[in-house]
């Protein structure tokens, strides 16, 4: 089955794969770095309750022309694990207890709407993702009619205070069994967004990243994106990892976003659980990613790697962000050796004509693989990678054979530019083809 080509077609030259970034809690100093470096970041995803720490962050996106996105981790509130996170409870509208939707439609929605527009003053943000619910039963969730008016009510208050040129991405969270199942549904939900006054969907799917790219999987997400280009917005896909890649490859997608050296999948249940007192507050341990194996290794595997000639010779970074350093830069720096390697192979794809953009992503992860084989008797904690990315070869190769290739609309990075040029401001949204 061929996607049809809903969105406008620009020439592929001026269709570059976007790349949003979560800094995370630790990560923001990193990123700061990179951007006056001149990272090629779309835009940066900054929250409301580190206000104060990401103040430098901002402030390089603007001057490097990044999307400054305000996200107001509503979704998270939703639940009694994602409630309790420190993180969360730092945010302006923290709450004692999960916010329910009963609750929301009322009178705590507009007052929370209140709320997040003077965040999205403080920070000078140049959008905001809306104040959406991870929707389990879909149309039929509770969620689904209060995250609607939630959306109005936003983009209206944000008129009413002078802020029309602040775009609204809209976060669509749902089982990624959804979109695979229930195609009727989906162009419900579709048709409902349309009318939404906003600027881009972000979809996030439960559960997503790498770990769930068999072929079915896979063609559902096509399908699913494709369907959702009926609401004639950008599409910039979640926590995808390689998947959201992929999709991007596949034209499914205009842009994706990731955090810096983790948050490449997404797993609803994990906001079920209450946080762990003891680990709160700790990153993650260190990983280090390896471009050309599409994987990252841990700390003491990645010193083993690089200990090995023949490994080195092959995958010790040679990128500018380890040039001074020697490869070791990339163990000692992991998150800004991430930030450039993988900002690169986004860039590399961007110059890959459309038309062979899914033969480049096959290649890249069949070459992936092949890799692996050796690499993982160096460093054993690749086989379960190896594992993944051979199954995702395998969906994006039955994916290839049977046509399912889009074309999509791409996240308006150059919006400043534009908003030079116009006395309006920034054009928005994105027009239809
Ligand atoms: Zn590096």
């Amino acid at each position: 089955m061929a996607i049809e080509p809903r969105l406008r077609v620009l020439p592929p030259e001026a269709r570059p794969v976007g790349w949003y970034v979560s800094p995370g809690w630790n990560d923001h100093s990193v990123l700061t770095y990179f951007l006056g470096e001149g990272g090629n970041v779309t835009g940066v995803v900054v929250s409301p309750a580190m206000s104060e720490r990401q103040k430098a962050l901002r402030q390089a996106a603007r001057t490097q022309g990044a999307q400054v996105v305000l996200d107001p981790h509503v979704m998270e509130q939703a639940f009694r694990g994602g409630n309790a996170r420190g993180s969360i409870q730092r945010l302006p509208w923290a709450r004692t207890s999960p916010a329910t939707p009963s609750e929301l439609a009322g009178h705590n929605g507009a007052e929370l709407i209140q709320m997040l527009v003077s965040a999205i003053a403080e920070a000078g943000a140049d959008a905001v993702i809306s104040p959406t619910h991870y929707l389990s039963k879909g149309i039929r969730d509770p969620w689904w009619p209060v995250d609607l008016v939630l959306a109005l009510r936003l983009r209206r208050e944000l008129d009413r205070q002078g802020f029309r040129d602040v775009r609204i991405f809209h976060r669509l969270a749902v089982p990624a069994a959804l979109l695979r199942d229930d195609p009727s549904q989906l162009s419900n939900m579709a048709a409902r967004i349309r009318r939404l006054p906003i600027d881009a969907l972000w979809l996030r799917t439960h559960p997503s990243g790498v770990a769930h790219s068999g072929p079915f999987v896979f063609k559902g997400l096509l399908q699913g994106c494709s369907a959702l280009h009926a609401i004639g917005v950008p599409l910039v896909f979640e926590r995808g990892g390689p998947v959201g890649v992929a999709l991007t490859a596949f034209g499914v997608a205009g842009g994706i976003e990731s955090a810096i050296c983790g948050g490449e999948s997404f797993d609803v249940n994990a906001l079920r659980q209450l946080p762990d007192p003891s680990v709160e507050g700790f990153g993650p341990p260190i990983r280090v990613f390896v471009p050309e194996l599409m994987s990252y290794v841990p700390k003491d595997e990645a010193y083993a790697l690089l200990g090995n000639r023949l490994m080195n010779a092959r995958y010790g970074c040679r990128g500018r962000c380890c040039a001074k350093s020697g490869p070791e830069g990339s163990v000692r720096d992991s998150r800004r050796h991430f930030l450039y390697r993988f900002s690169d192979q986004l860039e590399k794809l961007s110059h890959v004509p459309e038309h062979r953009r899914p033969q480049a992503i096959i290649s890249e992860v069949n070459g992936a693989v092949r890799g692996l084989v050796q690499a993982r008797t160096v460093a054993p904690s690749l086989g379960g990678s190896q594992e993944r990315l051979t199954v995702l070869g395998h969906s994006l190769d039955a994916a290839l054979a049977a046509r399912m290739v889009g074309h999509y609309s791409l996240p308006d990075f150059d919006y400043r530019r534009q908003a030079r040029r116009t006395r309006e401001g920034a054009l928005r949204p994105h027009a239809l083809g």
